[in-house]
């Protein structure tokens, strides 16, 4: 299958955007591995919990502790917080799909990460078939 972008538009500075829907629409029907890319330095994407919200709150709230803003950063451009948490984070994930849908546990959603918004990123979708 082609390259497919799902563009998101993130609206804070730091914030965990729900994207499975948007990643369930672009597969086919079949069964496959699909690879999400985030070609950005200061976010990510990671699995975790959306059923609850204050999940995504904690997530970023220990991020805020291990990279806050205002310590003394070499990187002029300001946004250093977001580089590292975009370290942390990583930036990609694979999932197993079976007839078109990824094999997530039942609590468990994609999410973008934005560390350093707000901005219109990116993420890319390949889908292997297999
Ligand atoms: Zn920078």
């Amino acid at each position: 299958m082609d390259l497919e972008v799902i563009t998101v538009k993130t609206s804070r500075k730091t914030e965990l955007v729900d994207i499975t829907d948007e990643v369930i629409k672009r597969l086919p029907n079949e069964d496959g591995i699909c690879v999400l890319y985030v070609p950005h330095t200061t976010a990510g994407i990671i699995i975790n919990e959306g059923a609850d919200p204050a999940v995504k709150r904690d997530i970023l709230m220990v991020y805020d502790r291990l990279a806050p803003e205002g310590l003394d950063y070499e990187h002029l451009e300001g946004n250093s917080p977001g580089h590292v948490k975009s370290s942390l984070t990583g930036p990609s994930l694979v999932l197993i799909v079976e007839k078109g849908r990824p094999l997530l546990g039942t609590w468990q959603r994609i999410f973008f990460a934005e560390y350093d918004g707000p901005r219109t990123r990116k993420v890319y979708l390949k889908f292997v078939k297999g």
